[in-house]
């Protein structure tokens, strides 16, 4: 992504994920950190920018669920006499189109916010839906980074913390289940994967898996090792994924197309699987990070894979750290 005005921001869900990749994609070349600070203080005020016009679509799922595409990660919606439950709140700046959107879905109260990990993208509406009525859950370690300063190494970017109203009020540690207008909402961390506070949510009776971060369809992931993500925790978590779909379930990714399926799934647990092991030969060979992305392990995906936020050199770079 070129983050060029002719190509509309919300199609492939930006978020501040992209920084790094945008960084790169924007010179050329890889920044200094000092230049790549300047570079991401820049873009993080532009995704804000973007999330503050940016267009929401609405996706119906099946049994008053609904997914809600261009404010960050995807965020999902259980309407019902128990108040909207939320899957993530997406960037803060998009406030008056997600009050919109979630206006046109009904009249009930928004009642729960659940975060599927700490991320900005997923986060940053916390306070404004906190002050709407929600009552936020999340991972324990999703409380802790939110409620710190948190610095990304790849960003090269410090997160200050979210206001109180903002900070989950219940947290869990490995898993917890939400009895919310009929349905059973079980909320399950995965080992580290996208960074070490992920949850899957599911809804049993509805089918419907959201993955958070662990799940990109159709573009390169980012992963957050600052907060203890890996590649190999991506492959796991994809692995988990798999494990616990059919070919009937619908599979909400945190980025890219919001509407997925396990086949879909499928193909990113094996492009990342791929990439791993091509990556992790060169770099047994004794080859430097630099040489190993000029040589584009990746080419064999870039074409269906690289066309989003991280571009294939960023993500190269990224499975490099962890093999
Ligand atoms: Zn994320």
């Amino acid at each position: 992504m070129r983050f060029s005005r002719e190509r509309p921001l919300s199609r492939r869900s930006l978020c501040l994920c992209c920084v790094g990749g945008a960084a790169y994609a924007a010179t050329g070349i890889w920044l200094t950190p000092r230049e790549a600070f300047a570079e991401a203080r820049g873009l993080v005020s532009m995704f804000k920018d973007h999330a503050a016009v940016a267009l929401i679509a609405t996706h119906k799922l099946r049994n008053s669920i609904s997914v809600l595409e261009g404010s960050g990660g995807n965020i999902a919606v259980l309407t019902g006499p128990d108040g909207k439950v939320l899957i993530d709140g997406g960037i803060g700046a998009s406030r008056t189109q997600l009050t919109k959107a979630l206006a046109d879905l009904g009249a009930d109260p928004i009642s729960h916010l659940v975060n599927t990990h700490w991320h900005f993208d997923h986060t940053s509406g916390n306070e404004w839906l906190h002050a709407s009525g929600a009552k936020i859950i999340a991972q324990e370690n999703t409380r802790k980074y939110l409620s710190e300063v948190q610095r990304v190494e790849d960003w090269d970017y410090n997160f200050l913390p979210l206001r109180p109203g903002g900070i989950p009020s219940e947290v869990f540690a490995a898993e917890h289940t939400l009895k919310l207008n009929g349905a059973t909402i079980r909320l399950k961390r995965y080992t580290p994967a996208h960074t070490d506070s992920d949850i899957s949510v599911t809804f049993g009776e509805a089918d419907v898996l959201h993955a958070g971060d662990t799940y990109w369809n159709g573009i390169y992931p980012f992963i957050d090792y600052s907060t203890g993500g890996s590649i190999d925790g991506m492959i796991a978590a994809s692995d988990a994924n798999l494990a616990a779909t059919t070919n009937k379930t619908i599979i909400i990714p945190g980025h890219g197309g919001p509407v997925s399926n396990k086949s879909e799934l499928q193909e990113f647990r094996d492009m990342l699987a791929a990439a791993r092991e091509n990556i992790a030969a060169l770099k047994k060979k004794g080859r430097s990070r630099d040489e190993i992305v000029a040589a584009k392990p990746t080419a064999a995906f870039d074409a269906k894979w690289g066309g989003g936020p991280i571009d294939p050199g960023f993500f190269a770079r990224l499975v490099y750290e962890g093999v």
